[in-house]
Formats: structure tokens, C-alpha cells, sequence
């Protein structure tokens, strides 16, 4: 018999170890990369694996390098010990929460890039955040060694890139994109909702409104896309949203923006809602 529970290691070389015990059983390993603060999105993807019949692997770490200068890397919310009480509910088996000097020993010249489909929505709004995200996703997948990986279409740019990256680097791992998990209203659960306040997290259930309400509209086609989401981004200032950074319907491979629906597409929305930066998108 397996023994049950949760291990927290902290080296890759105790990962290893642990990931190895597990394929010695014949068992499959499914990672799940997140930067902590964990709310029921980040159990949805840790059940995902386990639905697959993988060992869940879950990391933690605040990476740095994707963050910029004037983001909040500092305020960004942690919680070790309500991370690992809702992974072992969860019925994750490994936490890999290491320190910065294990996921980056020593000077780092090597970076991944991955293109075109980083130049629209977040890229120019946060440059080298998704060279952050990529580079420290390569280096989790190759110190994990997963047969799986279990990302949110709650990040559907981030979700895009990744499979890019693992297709164009013919990286031997499977990339599974889960549902985006919402408060019973619709917000989408965040790490950075603990940011708002009362007010603001009632502000805040207005772009889920209004993603839907595009996303209906130009799926009917009674207006076209841009003039949808004129619409919406109109509605999210009226609501109460202080910045908003795009509000768009892409082509959900390419991420093109798009004026009319013809096939599979996202309505996809970046706002700020006083110091909080807001995203979301849905299916079309
Ligand atoms: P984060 O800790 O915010 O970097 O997120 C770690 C992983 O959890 C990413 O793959 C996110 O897309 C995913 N995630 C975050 N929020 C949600 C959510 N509400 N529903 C599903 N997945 C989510």
C-alpha cells in the first residue's frame, strides 16, 4: 500500500526523489505550477489530476521574474501553512515549495521567449512577464518531470503561451487547460481578490456582466465585435473601474483580435479596480 498524505520538500533533488518513489509504483505525476495563496481554482486543477489518475504535484512559488518593477511582487498575498492544509484536503501528495536560490542558483543566462502570440492583451502591458512566466514553467516542468500539467483558462494568454512553448520545444509533456472556477456571483476566484475591498469586490462582478454580454452579443452577431466591447468597456468605467487595459475578442489559438465570430474565439478583459488588476475571459 501507498502511503497517504502530503510531502513538502523544498530541493529539486527531494522532488526528484519523491516523483521518482511514485513512477517506481507505476503511478503518473501531474503538476500544477501556482504562486500560492490557494483558493478553489488551484484545488479545481490538483482534482483534474487526480480525475486523470496522476500523482498531483503541486509548486508553489512567487516567481519574481515575472513580475515588474512596479507590480506587486512584495504585496503578492502568502500563506504556507493554508496552502498545505487545503492541498492535503485536496489530496495533493507532493508540495514543492523552494526558496529563490533553488529555482535560480547563481547567475540565470538562460531565458524562454516565446512569440507572436505575446504581442496582443497582457504582453506590451507587462513587458517580459510572460518571458518571466515561460522560463520559470520550462524549469518546474524539468525539475517535476510530469506526464501532465494542469493549467487555468482563468490565464487563457498564459494558458496559450505554455502550449506554444510545448509544442515548439517538442517538450514530452502534456498541457491540460481546466475550467475557470468562480464565486457563486461569477466573479473568477483570484489570488488577488483578497486585494479588494468591500466596495470594489461588488465593482468587480461588472466585467464578469459584461464578458458574458459580449460574449452573447457576437455570438448572435447583432453587433460586431468592436462595437461590443466598446460597449463593455464603457459599462466597466461606468461601473466603477478605474483603468481598462483591453476588452477584446480574440481567435482562441492565435489570439488575433477578431471583428466578426466565425469560429472558436474569447472575449477577454484586463481592468484595474483601484490598486487590483482584474483579468478574465470566456469562451465565445
Ligand atoms: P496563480 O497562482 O495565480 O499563478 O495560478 C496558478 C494556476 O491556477 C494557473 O494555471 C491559473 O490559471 C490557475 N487558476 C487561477 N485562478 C483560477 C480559477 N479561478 N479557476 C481555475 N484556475 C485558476
Amino acid at each position: 500500500m501507498e502511503s497517504t498524505g502530503l510531502l513538502v520538500v523544498r530541493t529539486v533533488a527531494d522532488l526528484r526523489r519523491a516523483v521518482a518513489g511514485f513512477r517506481k509504483a507505476g503511478r503518473t505525476i501531474g503538476l500544477v505550477p501556482t504562486m500560492g495563496a490557494l483558493h478553489e481554482g488551484h484545488v479545481s486543477l490538483v482534482k483534474g489530476a487526480l480525475e486523470r489518475g496522476d500523482v498531483p504535484v503541486t509548486s508553489i512559488f512567487v516567481n519574481p521574474t515575472q513580475f515588474g518593477p512596479k507590480e506587486d511582487f512584495s504585496a503578492y498575498p502568502r500563506d504556507e501553512e493554508g496552502d498545505f492544509t487545503k492541498l492535503r484536503e485536496a489530496g495533493c501528495r507532493i508540495v514543492f515549495a523552494p526558496t529563490k536560490d533553488e529555482m535560480y542558483p547563481g547567475e540565470q543566462l538562460t531565458t524562454v521567449t516565446v512569440a507572436g502570440i505575446t504581442d496582443g492583451l497582457c504582453g506590451p502591458l507587462r513587458p517580459g512577464h510572460f518571458q518571466g512566466v515561460a522560463t520559470v514553467v520550462s524549469k518546474l516542468l524539468l525539475m517535476a518531470l510530469p506526464d501532465r500539467a494542469y493549467f487555468g483558462e482563468k490565464d487563457y494568454q498564459q494558458l496559450q503561451v505554455i502550449k506554444r512553448m510545448v509544442r515548439d520545444l517538442a517538450m514530452p509533456f502534456e498541457i491540460v487547460g481546466m475550467p475557470t472556477v468562480r464565486e457563486q456571483d461569477g466573479l473568477a476566484m483570484s489570488s488577488r481578490n483578497r486585494y479588494l475591498s468591500t466596495e470594489e469586490r461588488t465593482k468587480a462582478l461588472v466585467m464578469y456582466r459584461q464578458l458574458v454580454k459580449v460574449a452573447d452579443t457576437v455570438r448572435d452577431g447583432t453587433k460586431s465585435c468592436s462595437e461590443a466591447t466598446a460597449v463593455a468597456s464603457q459599462a466597466l468605467r461606468d461601473g466603477g473601474f478605474d483603468i481598462v487595459e483591453y476588452f477584446t475578442v480574440v481567435d482562441a489559438d492565435s489570439l488575433k483580435p477578431l471583428e466578426h465570430v466565425t469560429g472558436p474565439a474569447r472575449v477577454i478583459a484586463a481592468a484595474r479596480l483601484g490598486r487590483t488588476r482584474l483579468i478574465d475571459n470566456l469562451a465565445v
